[in-house]
């Protein structure tokens, strides 16, 4: 079966007793025994629950991996994954991964002894510079958040098998629909599906795939173990968004394509970032390794930070918030919102500068955003031009 028949059917099975064609929501904590250990499989919903089995065999193929576990949020499946690991082991990250992987990598477990060397991941052989004796994982996010540079995969779980060291990709960015890193030598795949995999900007939740049955199995026992598991309902909401993944992902491709190329023609604009421009600097690779270039766009205006933060209060379409990939558009801006506790020297080495706007393209008319956009910077420069 294709990408789009699994989405819709893996997992999802008539219900046997009643033949509901959707999976229904299993709201109960326990499971009725007939005899003393006689069970149909499930014992207590920390455990296991019918309606989270269906969204983790779900999500388990569209990654295209044997085994899925689905936690409570995105940040829950990156600590069940850092739970593999003992004091003295070492990490190699990628430096640009989202703001609440580090917070939780640098401010928590590095109190339980675990080491993080954070690396510019774009050249794989600053990963291959960073490896000590007891590197245990990489830790790669592409695309990253904001400034959207592409690390090339296969290359950096090239190095990871080398040093016997397990390769964990952020999937969260791209969604499986364009982008599969088991494929390309990955060990472990992430996601926040509270993004694009939920889609609709309603439910927090989290994913591990995987094809390593011994990983699977320290995994499966942890998230019993800690317990950062999603409700029944949570699922539910998950499986009834990843369903339309597929079509979701090409319109997001299409308006951002269409955006960041609008954008690029604008005379307010000084720099697009997205990696299916020409002039991205990974547009090779990302043509390579990924079948769609995304819904992500960043841009920098030339009035710098003043202006950024007048255009961010007055478009109508794109909602100023924080979050991404639901069917809304969104913009942000990354120096006050999501990066504001990154130092401002850091921020600006990086590229991140006040005047970066980062755009969450929904799935509305590609023509109506680029009216929003147009209408907020005519807003903006008419103020200036009358002194405002
Ligand atoms: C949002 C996000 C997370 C964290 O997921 P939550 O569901 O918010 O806990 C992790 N990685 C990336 C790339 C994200 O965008």
């Amino acid at each position: 079966m294709k990408f789009a028949t699994r989405a819709i059917h893996v997992g999802q099975e008539a219900e046997p007793v009643t033949g509901a064609t959707i999976v229904p929501i299993f709201q109960t904590s326990t499971y009725t025994q007939e005899g003393i250990g006689q069970h149909k499989g499930y014992e207590y919903a920390r455990t296991g629950n019918p309606t989270r089995t269906a969204l983790e065999a779900c999500l388990a193929s569209l990654e295209n991996a044997k085994y899925g576990l689905c936690f409570a949020s995105g940040s829950a499946a990156s600590a069940t994954v850092m739970n593999l690991l003992s004091a003295g082991d070492h990490v190699i990250c990628a430096d640009d991964v989202y703001g609440g992987t580090y917070r939780l990598f640098e401010l928590v477990f590095t109190r339980y002894g675990l080491q993080y060397s954070w690396v510019d991941m774009t050249n794989p052989e600053n990963v291959a510079k960073a490896i000590r004796p007891n590197t245990k994982m990489l830790w790669i996010e592409t695309p990253t958040n904001p400034l959207l540079s592409v690390v090339n995969i296969a290359a950096v779980a090239e190095i990871g098998r080398k040093h016997k060291c397990l390769t964990v990709v952020d999937n969260t960015f791209a969604s499986p629909y364009l982008q599969q890193p088991l494929d390309l030598g990955a060990d472990i795949v992430v996601h926040s599906t509270t993004k694009y995999i939920g889609g609709h900007s309603d439910v927090v939740g989290g994913a591990i795939l995987t094809n390593d049955e011994q990983a699977y199995t320290k995994l499966k026992y942890h998230q019993n173990a800690v317990g950062g598991v999603p409700g029944p309902h949570d699922c539910w909401l998950v499986m009834r968004g990843v369903k339309t993944l597929a079509l979701r992902m090409e319109a997001h491709c299409a308006n951002a394509m269409k955006i960041a190329k609008w954008l690029q023609s604008n005379t307010s604009v000084s720099r697009v970032i997205y990696p299916g421009l020409s002039n991205h600097k990974q547009h090779d690779l990302a043509r390579r390794q990924m079948r769609g270039f995304g819904g992500m766009v960043s841009f920098e205006l030339k009035g710098g930070e003043a202006a950024a933060r007048k255009v961010a209060g007055q478009t109508k379409l794109f909602s100023l918030a924080e979050s991404l990939g639901g069917v809304e558009s969104l913009i942000g801006h990354p120096a006050t919102m999501t990066h504001a506790s990154m130092p401002k020297e850091q921020r600006e080495a990086r590229g991140l500068t006040g005047g970066l706007l980062r755009l969450s393209v929904g799935i509305e008319d590609a023509d109506d955003l680029i009216g929003d956009l147009e209408a907020a910077f005519a807003m903006v420069e008419s103020r200036k031009a009358v002194g405002v």
